[in-house]
């Protein structure tokens, strides 16, 4: 499969550097990473797009959470590495607390050697590797599921994005002006649930999906199901959907899926990006700061979408 991102990091570390914003401590993606004693490890994962500019741009939004992680504060020292597809049998895969995919579809399902990735990537959810997935890197297509909907993604993240299943069907459609709310999780302790901190309601133009997939009848109930964050959708006929959600699995690992951002733009909005960033956190296994994980971006621009 041809790939269609073309990643210039040179110019994008130029520009940050220029703007004394080099990342700390970044292990790249050409050095090796060695385990910090302390801190946790995020893999992102960078899966196959055709998305027009402005929309998806996949790799610039890996390193728009790359950036985020590394600069935000209150949050521990992370190790960061972004790769394009799925790093084969690399040993520091051992030391990955969480893996984040961002793609057109589950990228393990779209990526060569498919049945490799899974392979490698359910010996890590075994171990209690966390997992997240950005926007469409939630979906799941017929040909990957079993005939009811059954999927490994589904105990890994809890549910999602039926994109064009028979068993269920999910729906992708741009809102102009879509409402996401915090939902009302709480942790174990009754306390609002650490991944609803720092980001309040807000109001975007984006491809919120709708009627995500989280099993069938009871299943989510079983699975403990937390939800993040909700939207009346579509406007309509609104009904209560879940747009951003995570799950505590019995193997110890954490999932937290979240359908945005459609378009880049909208990694400007603090909210929605405190929100994924939390989730990407609350999923490593990391503390998660009392206002949230916020971090001042530069311009988006900055990060080389192909829109730009
Ligand atoms: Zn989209």
């Amino acid at each position: 499969m041809k790939h269609p991102i073309t990643l210039t990091r040179r110019g994008y570390l130029a520009a940050l550097a220029l703007l004394g914003l080099l990342p700390r401590d970044r292990a790249g993606a050409d050095q090796p990473a060695e385990p910090t004693p302390t801190g946790k490890t995020v893999l992102i994962v960078v899966g196959p797009s055709n998305h027009p500019p402005g929309t998806h741009e996949v790799a610039a939004g890996g390193r728009v959470m790359e950036f985020s992680l590394q600069q935000a504060s209150g949050i521990g020292p992370i190790r960061t590495r972004v790769t394009m597809g799925w790093p084969h049998e690399e040993p520091w895969l051992d030391s990955v607390d969480t893996v984040v995919f961002i793609g057109d579809e589950f990228p393990p399902h779209k990526l060569p050697n498919s049945e490799g990735i899974m392979s490698e990537l359910t010996a890590m959810m075994d171990r209690g590797c966390g997992i997240a997935c950005i926007h469409f890197a939630t979906g799941l297509r017929e040909p990957d599921v079993a005939p009811d909907g059954e999927h490994p993604l589904l105990h890994w993240m809890g549910g999602y994005f039926a994109s064009r299943c028979s068993h269920h069907k999910s729906i992708a459609r741009i809102f102009p002006a879509a409402e996401i709310l915090p939902a009302t999780s709480a942790d174990a302790g009754g306390s609002p649930h650490p991944v609803l901190r720092g980001w309040q309601a807000f109001t975007l133009n984006d491809e919120p999906y709708i009627d995500n997939y989280f099993g069938p009848p009871g299943h989510a109930q079983k699975a403990g199901l937390i939800e993040f964050a909700v939207s009346m959708l579509p406007p309509e006929a609104p009904r209560r959907q879940v747009v951003a959600w995570g799950i505590e699995r019995p193997d110890g690992g954490r999932g937290f899926g979240i359908v945005m951002p459609h378009y880049y733009r909208n990694w400007q909005l603090a909210d929605l990006r405190t929100l994924i960033l939390n989730g990407i956190v609350w999923s490593a296994g990391a503390e998660i700061p009392a206002d949230g994980v916020r971090v001042n971006l530069p311009d988006l621009s900055t990060f080389e979408p192909a829109g730009s």
